[in-house]
């Protein structure tokens, strides 16, 4: 097996026993990613002379006696994680020769366990978007089939582990958006409970949503990078106090009697039939592993898109008045006065669909319509919160689709933006309530991987790693490569 096939902790192995050096990963890496990331995109900086910096000090540090299993470890960042010596553009014209004073609090954890940064990936401008499309970059493509989106907005992320382009990736899930790409691609990703892993540095979109998380391989691999990623920061007033679970430890843990709870609002109108048949097979294979099925309900999930489309812009469009072209970002040219630098710098440095998003956040929090609009999508997010924790009083953990259908093709939806915010119903809902899910492939439908999702409930997240490792222990999806990248 090459190394861009293994997982993260096969990897780790190999620079344990010293069989491998981290300069000589990250060169792998490296070379693969100049080779091949102009067919698919992935990455928007590659950042190879830091990584080999970072490679040699990694290999200083085991030589004197250090043994951490990341230690050394190639890594790729969403270009959403602000890093101080590269550019962190977001994947915006706003942002696109920005670089960060500081480095996000999870950039700076990962460096301090020796992580070595391979690159920036591509997503969905401001993290905004469902198939990478939105970026001022230009598009990523989907390994499995170049003609189809990779999903978003971690779209970079999930691509570049599978076509081997990264052993483990970052990203970030405001409504889906580690989960769907990982289901797109045929890899595995966690988002964490809300307030879990640090948002100092990294780029806000819709502050009480957006939570990072860990993509890789294997849930295994997710567990590691999590475990590093997580824990209290006093720089984010909204992170979690007190210590994180052991994302690892309960990894082998048996499945018997667990209760998993099948929301029949998850199996309706709208999921493809190949997506309905992986989940239910998923299903039939955890109650192989020893646990049992469960029928729950989650009423108000119809409600989670609309309430969504109107708390995210609100906050977004909050968050994002801060680029206004005299701080820092993009910068119109000889501006006529302070109105004029202020609208042509944003009319210029964002794109369509941010702006779509400026737009009805404004208005849903504009006097007269607070409380139809925000106020109204509040409550329901309340409804929603509740349904999941009345269906967990009859099961552990929930399983469900990811999206409805597998990948679709390029331009496939963007002329409609409402059919693109449909898709994410499944996903939805687990970042309105703040609860952590985890995404894991499942089969395929033709050449395209289809995911499914287990969701929990809250700091849940060492049971959601331990039933997809032993899922992934008993069956071959996530080892799948795509013939071209093989
Ligand atoms: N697709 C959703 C959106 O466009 C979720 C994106 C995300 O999780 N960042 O907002």
């Amino acid at each position: 097996m090459n190394f861009h096939q293994m997982s993260m902790v096969q990897l780790a192995g190999k620079l344990q026993d010293k069989s491998v050096s981290s300069v000589e990963l990250t060169q792998y890496f490296s070379d693969r990613m100049a080779k091949y990331d102009g067919q698919i995109n992935g990455y928007i900086t590659q950042t190879p002379e830091l990584a080999m910096a970072q490679a040699q000090a990694a290999d200083a540090r085991r030589a004197a006696g250090e043994t951490g299993l990341l230690l050394g470890m190639p890594l790729a960042h969403k270009d959403i994680f602000c890093t101080q010596d590269i550019i962190t553009t977001c994947a915006s014209k706003m942002l696109a020769n920005f670089k960060a004073p500081y480095n996000a609090t999870v950039v700076e954890k990962l460096n301090a366990v020796g992580m070595v940064t391979l690159g920036k990936t591509n997503m969905d401008e401001f993290a905004m978007g469902s198939t990478t499309e939105n970026s001022a970059f230009g598009v990523t493509r989907n390994p499995w089939d170049t003609a189809a989106v990779p999903g978003g907005s971690s779209g970079g992320g999930a691509a570049v582990l599978a076509a081997g382009l990264a052993p483990i990736a970052t990203g970030t899930d405001t409504g889906g958006s580690i989960r769907q790409p990982a289901a797109f691609c045929g890899v595995t990703g966690i988002k964490p409970t809300y307030g879990s892993v640090s948002r100092y540095g990294m780029i806000a979109y819709a502050s009480s949503l957006d939570q990072g998380g860990p993509m890789g391989k294997t849930a295994e691999d997710c567990a590691h990078l999590l475990a590093a990623m997580a824990g209290f920061d006093e720089r984010d007033s909204t992170s979690a106090e007190g210590d994180r679970p052991d994302y690892v430890g309960s990894l082998n843990a048996p499945l018997t009697g667990l209760k998993v709870g099948l929301p029949k609002e998850y199996f309706g109108e709208g999921l493809s039939d190949e997506v309905r048949a992986a989940t239910l097979a998923t299903a039939a294979e955890l109650e192989k592993l020893g646990a049992t099925l469960v029928d729950v309900s989650l009423p108000n999930t119809a409600h989670a898109v609309p309430a969504y489309y109107v708390i995210a812009p609100a906050e977004a469009s909050s968050n994002l008045s801060r680029y206004d072209g005299v701080r820092f970002g993009h910068r119109c040219d000889s501006p006529k006065d302070l109105n004029d630098l202020y609208t042509r710098s944003r009319a210029e440095g964002f794109g369509v669909e941010v702006k779509r998003r400026i737009m009805v956040g404004a208005y849903v929090l504009s006097a007269g319509y607070y409380d139809a609009y925000y106020l109204k999508a509040q409550r329901v997010r309340r409804l929603i919160k509740e349904d999941f924790m009345q269906a967990f009083e009859s099961c552990d953990v929930i399983l469900g689709p990811v999206a409805p259908t597998p990948a679709w093709k390029l331009g496939e939806k963007t002329s409609d933006p409402t059919a693109m915010y449909l898709a994410d119903i499944y996903t939805i809902p687990v970042n309105l309530a703040g609860l952590p899910a985890i995404a894991m492939p499942a089969g395929f439908a033709g050449a395209l991987p289809i995911g499914v999702q287990l969701i929990g409930n809250y700091f849940s997240e060492p049971r959601l790693l331990n039933v997809a490792h032993q899922f992934q222990q008993a069956t071959d999806h996530h080892t799948k490569t795509p013939a071209a990248w093989a």
